[in-house]
């Protein structure tokens, strides 16, 4: 039988140098590790060098496996505007201030994207990589945000980029981005239609845009583009490569596919999100999507759902309800968890479970981390990353999870 793997992420970016420390750090795996046997620790992205330094070469022999969280194309050392992905009307990406005003001065995360096609980016971005790796002797990278910008960010710089740069690469992918930029416009005039028989809404969406079809196919090879570059460098240093990926339903959307990306992982997150509320998180992107395309094409919600639901069936009025204001249903939480599977093959999955309280933001109760393992196991999952905080998680959902893991096995 498999060994089920858990792992757990220590953000940097989220605590100040000032609260997460040696001393604390110490103290809360000491805590952790006699309930939950801690496979890896995922530390990130912004570079603490006390934290770095302590578990990479100052890595103790019970210690486990160290990853560097690292934000390939969003907040990498140097980033600039001018390296942004560009929209349809030449639009750049902006600073996400979602959190409210409070969190600005704790979070460090701008959710500003730059283009994968752009060669300073790609140079900045690969480079200061490469110097993390050089510098600290970490066991492998969790790459994230290597990917275009999701429905959070507005409907616009989804279906982005048309800079110079993806002007040219596209025309050697024989796609004229200007035909995506038409179709664009034709389809705010000609309304929202969905039509064809899948089950992936986003085909089904496409169906008569043979350009914007491509377009998803170019944005996808752009990614794997620059994921092959990350791999050579994880390569020549000898480290894992693991990722952190939007569920199967937004996958393609922001330039995802996972049979591809399986081909160069060593493991991989999907970020089966419950009941979050920020980026990436299931709840916040439909709602995105959802709410850009009734503004887009001007719809009613009644509209809306029934396009949609030749496309996604069992996502009605009702459940959109339910997400919005509670949770996403568990029936689609699991569905993504299959999904994720079967499309990962051989490459191991390791779900993102929600585990953490911060008051005001989210605040997960032992029952519900206990479901979502749970749920995880049911689907086959080779382990669970807990998500996505080990400084905030409470020891009561630490051990509703362990008792979880010790029925099942
Ligand atoms: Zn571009």
């Amino acid at each position: 039988m498999k060994t089920f793997k858990f792992f757990t992420q220590i953000s940097t970016s989220h605590s100040s140098e000032g609260s997460l420390n040696i001393q604390t750090l110490r103290q809360r795996l000491d805590e952790v590790k006699p309930v939950i046997p801690i496979s890896g620790l995922i530390v990130g992205s912004y570079e603490n060098k006390a934290v770095f330094q302590e578990l990479t070469a100052n890595k103790r022999g019970d210690d486990p496996e160290t990853y560097l969280w690292y934000n390939l194309l969003s907040d990498y050392p140097g980033q600039d505007e001018k390296e942004s992905v560009i929209t349809d009307k030449g639009k750049t990406c902006k600073k996400w201030f979602g959190w409210g005003d409070d969190a600005q001065e704790e979070i460090t995360e701008s959710f500003m994207f730059s283009c994968p096609n752009h060669p300073d980016a790609r140079q900045k971005t690969l480079e200061a990589l490469s110097n993390l790796l050089d510098r600290y002797p970490f066991d492998g990278v969790f790459l994230d945000k290597f990917r275009f910008p999701s429905p959070a960010s507005g409907l616009d710089l989804t279906f982005s980029c048309f800079c110079p740069h993806c002007y040219r690469k596209a025309a050697e992918f024989g796609l004229d981005l200007d035909e995506v930029k038409t179709e664009l416009r034709d389809w705010s005039q000609n309304g929202f239609a969905v039509s064809g028989q899948t089950d992936n809404w986003l085909d089904a969406l496409l169906s008569e845009k043979p350009a914007l079809k491509k377009f998803i196919r170019f944005r996808i090879e752009s990614v794997l583009d620059i994921v092959r570059e990350v791999r050579k460098i994880t390569d020549a240093h000898g480290v894992k490569l693991g990722f952190d990926l939007f569920s199967p339903s937004y996958a393609a959307i922001v330039g995802y596919d996972y049979q591809e990306l399986a081909r160069y992982a060593d493991w991989v997150k999907p970020m089966t999100y419950q009941y979050a509320f920020g980026p990436a998180g299931l709840r916040l992107e439909t709602i995105s999507l959802v709410e850009g395309i009734q503004k887009e094409f001007n719809i009613a919600e009644s509209e809306l759902f029934a396009g949609a639901g030749k496309a996604v069936p069992w996502f009605t009025a009702e459940k959109y309800s339910e997400l919005k204001d509670t949770a996403v249903p568990m029936e689609w939480i699991c569905s993504e968890m299959a999904a994720s599977k079967r499309l990962m093959g051989k490459t191991p999955v390791y779900f993102g479970l929600e585990c953490v309280s911060f008051p005001g933001v989210i605040d997960v109760k032992p029952d519900q981390a206990a479901a979502l393992l749970s749920a995880a196991m049911d689907n086959d999952a080779d382990g669970a990353v807990l998500s996505w905080d080990m400084m905030h998680m409470p020891p009561e959902n630490l051990k509703a999870m362990r008792s979880v893991y010790d029925e099942r096995g």
